[in-house]
């Protein structure tokens, strides 16, 4: 039998997710985030850029407004009410101390038990290579969950009366290829199509397909994929990095 994921830690009431674009938490993890906010916890998103540059035929000026209404759409399918957006350009996200800095300064205002961030891996998995972009702000998050709590690395974010905050408990990272944890969706599924598909202008530029078939054959293909390790439950996966 396939070495099976453990259940999410439920402990928890409050989770930011950090991503670069708009549309990776909808590719990656909005049928969790829907089951999670069913419960009654509480999640921010937080984006990196607007996605400005991911649509070949709408130049960044106003992709850029129009990615950031579509991404508060598709949150609020979800349950998702707080969406932020930092100024990182689309495509050329630099890992460095500014954007730890940007995202513990986030960690500190919302003060989350649980981060959640996409893929930081070189890989998909196999040959399926990453963006720079998702590796720069998946290391980035996984270092200023740190950062958020320790007063001398950015101490201009305390004048800003940000205060540490030390309490976060894990890192999960949604479409990583070496998940370790797993959420049953089975009651989020169906949300997570309707969020995907509220980035419509993105998708219709991608596919040929009929939208919503294109956003459910994805995700569901994902979760059944998933199921197999997970009692055979519909599943959203991670790996999660306890702190
Ligand atoms: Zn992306």
């Amino acid at each position: 039998m396939t070495e099976q994921l453990e259940p999410m830690p439920a402990q928890w009431e409050r989770a930011l997710a950090v991503v670069a674009h708009p549309d990776d938490l909808e590719y990656g993890c909005a049928a969790a985030v829907a089951v999670w906010t069913d419960e009654g916890r509480e999640i921010s998103y937080l984006l990196a850029t607007r996605g400005e540059a991911g649509i070949d035929t709408i130049e960044p000026a106003r992709c850029g407004p129009l990615r950031e209404r579509e991404q508060r759409a598709s949150a609020a399918v979800v349950g998702v009410g707080s969406v932020e957006f930092l100024d990182h350009h689309d495509g050329v996200i630099e890992y460095g101390p500014g954007l730890r800095r940007d995202i513990a300064a986030a960690i500190r205002r919302y003060r989350p038990e649980l981060v959640i961030t996409l893929n930081h891996r070189d890989t998909w998995g196999g040959t399926a290579w990453n963006t720079p972009d998702h590796t720069a702000v998946g290391r980035a998050v996984l270092d200023a969950a740190g950062d958020a709590g320790n007063r001398w690395i950015f101490p201009e974010l305390a004048a800003r009366g940000l205060q540490p905050w030390d309490g976060v408990r894990w890192v999960a990272v949604a479409g990583s290829s070496e998940p370790t944890h797993a959420v049953d969706v089975t009651g989020g599924l169906e949300r997570s199509v309707r969020s995907l598909l509220e980035h419509r202008t993105y998708i219709e530029a991608l596919t040929d397909d009929d939208p919503e078939t294109y956003c459910r054959t994805f995700l569901t293909g994902n979760a059944t994929a998933a199921s197999a390790r997970f009692g055979g439950r519909p599943a959203v996966t991670f790996e999660l990095f306890p702190r």
